[in-house]
């Protein structure tokens, strides 16, 4: 069906949520995008957490820095959902390395706010199976067939 709602997994990392000006610009972003917030929660990640998030870097250069990053402080978590929800938080999130973002697509989120190519503010998922796997580890009580059922059309209308 043509402008069904798909949903994505949205974090706004711990660099973003001490920042009230910086969390209430995104706020505002995503709003104007067109998202609808579906659920959202403040949780603070412990280390075995943040690993099984980004098991996929595991072994990465980078992965220590961001395992430390992603647990210095509470983050939000947000189901979103529009009809091109991943690839337009991804856009609108801009690439992952604020360092060349900044210059390169100095309008996105990253781009704006972003402090390293680390602390980049925001995380999106990449794709649909992902955006399952992400959303079920933040909040394993939506059932996303009975929110399609139910709530998906009520929203779009
Ligand atoms: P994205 O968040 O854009 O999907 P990745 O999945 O590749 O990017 O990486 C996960 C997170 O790891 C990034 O958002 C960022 O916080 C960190 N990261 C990725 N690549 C680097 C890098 N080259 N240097 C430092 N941190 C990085
Ligand atoms: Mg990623």
């Amino acid at each position: 069906m043509k402008n069904i709602l798909k949903l994505t997994l949205a974090i706004i990392k711990p660099d973003v949520v001490k920042v009230p000006f910086t969390l209430q610009q995104i706020h505002s972003k995503i709003l104007t995008a067109g998202f609808y917030i579906v659920q959202s929660r403040t949780v603070n990640l412990s280390c075995q957490q943040v690993e099984n998030f980004y098991t996929e870097h595991t072994g990465r250069f980078f992965h220590k820095r961001l395992v430390t990053f992603m647990k210095s402080g509470p983050i939000h978590a947000h189901i979103l959902a529009h009809p091109e929800a991943i690839q337009l938080w991804r856009k609108i999130m801009g690439p992952t390395k604020s360092f060349v973002t900044q210059y390169e697509a100095p309008d996105t989120i990253r781009g704006s706010f972003g402090l390293t190519d680390t602390r980049n503010c925001t995380h999106g998922s990449d794709s649909e199976t992902s955006a399952m796997r992400e959303i079920k580890f933040f909040f394993p009580q939506f059932n996303y067939e009975e929110w399609l059922e139910k709530q998906e059309s009520v929203l779009r209308k």
